[in-house]
């Protein structure tokens, strides 16, 4: 890597805001030494140039040995963040490539038909001709061998160890702030009906300790690997014996990941075995093991953008990274604290024991705040599904469902779509929508966020890391979703949106974790106030609907679909089979 050429390399032809002065930060950080920059960049600060401008000074061919890397990867957990790189026309020399499932196999009376599920996964030996022109594996060979190569994080975790995708000079880690949250959910192992084909037959014993489970694991992965061969072994196969083919492989693949883990502690494996209905998880405690194969083996340097990595020692120490090797790079937020305003609003705690008491003043303060934007668009950020059910009910009998959107898990997408493309001001009450959502201008013009989002005490993991102490790591997490919500609303400089705060836990959070705060979001701390809202008034909350159109439908692509018993929304969506 040559640190000096990031200026040569920013793709757009000036800099915004603090972007050469973040630049200059990053080459400094990779000229000291660090072999990982972390750049904390809040909404608005462009990150994705500055991801390209670190890819472009990688090391190049001419410049290379036979065995120095070459080249650069960017990767996100995040599809939406992906779409958006591959439509930047600055960025149009990226090599996206994603999952099988998301192109169609181009023969002909197959094309319907997923990549993952085409003659050439279905039949054993089957040559396709067309294959030069398959817009998967021509996507592939492009990213393989293009400069600068672009893939979600699944995929690329997916990939370690191919032939296609080695290791190269610079990895970027775009929205890198939940990467060990990221390892944890791709190394967790979840055995049930839904994952193990006939899994009524498999008898689990007690699992008493990891060398028992690990045992339990061998055992099973022997098992579906014989079935998994004679499915391979066979000339042809239906699309439904293909995917009971890929899934025994998936299992398979990580059973033997467990075993060798758990064989390499020595009794010292950082693994909770969970015991579910009907089932059997084996959750990783470390993932930074997992990190290590997947994703630190595969580059010299690497840079991790995020508006909200919080802590660095607490975070190089969640993803297995030496703070040593390690430099922050913070960049100041350009947009005005007036057209990002936090506000106060909360009617009471919404913690398990006060939600009955709490929750219909909530469904009460968003009437109010309806009558307060009667013609915008907004966001209630419902947490879960069943405090979503319960304001919905309430709104509801309150008259004013005609302004109201809901989503279930099936439907999530094409709601959320549909309430996007809608010119009305309707307000979606929205679960896990916190990331990964550019609700910029009229899209949404304020937002509630309705309980503090702490981790749920009820996952075996969570109720470990408590049990150790690790109240720190809680409040973080917390802390973190706040503040990746709060910037769904303002997305650059001229825009601006508010967000009201319908928790009282959520005030204490930012008093006992004001340590982590970054700067520009403690300014809007400090700003909070407590705004003079219009009374309680159905009519008045729904002033703005007269002449507004109709409800519209919504649509549904690919992505949107469910995977072989996945919901819509998870993240192995895009993972390849
Ligand atoms: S390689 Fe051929 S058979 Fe396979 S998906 Fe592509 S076009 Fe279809």
């Amino acid at each position: 890597m040559d640190p000096a050429r990031v200026f040569d390399e920013f793709p757009a032809p000036s800099y915004r805001g603090n972007q050469e002065a973040a630049l200059a930060a990053i080459r400094d950080a990779y000229a000291d030494g660090n072999r990982v920059v972390l750049v904390r960049a809040p909404t608005g600060s462009g990150k994705s140039l500055l991801a390209r401008a670190v890819m472009g000074a990688c090391r190049r061919a001419d410049d290379a040995t036979a065995t120095d890397p070459i080249g650069a990867y960017y990767t996100t957990p995040q599809v939406s963040q992906l779409n958006a790189v591959e439509a930047d026309p600055l960025l149009d020399d990226l090599a996206v490539v994603r999952g099988k499932r998301n192109y169609d196999c181009i023969l002909p009376h197959e094309t319907d038909t997923p990549v993952d599920r085409a003659p050439c996964v279905r039949e054993r030996g089957f040559d396709c001709d067309v294959r030069h022109r398959c817009p998967y594996f021509s996507d592939r060979e492009i990213a393989s061998n293009r400069r600068h190569a672009a893939m979600t994080l699944a995929y690329f975790m997916r990939t370690a160890g191919s032939d296609a995708f080695g290791r190269r000079d610079v990895v970027v880690i775009d929205e890198a702030h939940g990467l060990a949250e990221w390892a944890e959910l791709y190394a967790t192992i979840e055995l049930d009906r839904r994952t193990v084909p006939d899994w009524s037959d498999v008898d689990v014993p007690e699992l008493p300790d990891l060398e028992t489970a690990a045992g339990f694991a061998d055992g099973l992965a022997n098992r579906l690997e014989r079935r998994a061969d004679a499915l391979r072994e066979a000339g042809s196969l239906t699309a439904e014996e293909v995917a009971e083919r890929d899934r025994l492989a998936d299992r398979v693949r990580e059973l033997r990941w467990f075993v060798d883990d758990v064989e390499a502690g020595e009794g010292d494996a950082d693994w909770l075995v969970d015991r579910t209905d009907g089932g059997v998880k084996f959750l990783p405690l470390n993932p930074a093991r997992y990190l290590h194969h997947t994703v630190w083996d595969r580059g010299e340097r690497f840079c991790l953008l995020s508006a909200t990595i919080l802590d660095k020692a607490g975070f190089c120490r969640g993803v297995g990274l030496d703070p040593a090797d390690v430099a922050l790079v913070d960049v100041e937020h350009t947009f005005p604290l007036a057209h990002r305003p936090l506000y106060d609003v909360a009617p009471g705690r919404m913690t398990y024991e006060h939600r009955q008491e709490t929750l219909p003043k909530v469904a009460r303060l968003l009437v109010r705040l309806m009558a307060r934007h009667p013609d915008e668009k907004g966001l209630v950020h419902a947490h879960s599904y069943g405090i979503q059910r319960g304001l919905a009910e309430r709104l509801e009998q309150m008259g004013v469902a005609e302004r109201v959107r809901t989503h279930d898990r099936d439907d999530r997408d094409e709601a959320l779509a549909a309430w996007l493309e809608s010119d009305r001001p309707d307000v979606f009450l929205g679960v896990t929508m916190e990331e990964a959502l550019d609700l910029e201008g009229d899209l949404a013009r304020w937002q509630v966020l309705c309980k503090a989002p702490f981790p749920n005490v009820n996952d075996a993991r969570v109720a470990h890391r408590l049990d150790g102490g690790r109240w720190d790591w809680y409040n973080r997490a917390a802390l973190r979703t706040v503040i990746q919500a709060c910037g769904r609303v303002v997305r650059s400089v001229d825009d601006t949106g508010a967000t009201y705060l319908a928790d009282a836990s959520l005030l204490d959070l930012f008093d006992r974790a004001r340590g982590d705060l970054p700067p520009w979001f403690a300014e809007q701390v400090d700003a909070m106030t407590t705004p003079d809202l219009p009374e309680f008034d159905p009519q008045a909350a729904l002033a703005g609907l007269d002449g507004a159109g109709g409800r519209d439908a919504g649509s549904r692509g690919r992505d949107s679909g469910s995977m072989e018993g996945l919901p819509a929304n998870h993240p192995l969506r895009d993972v390849w089979g």
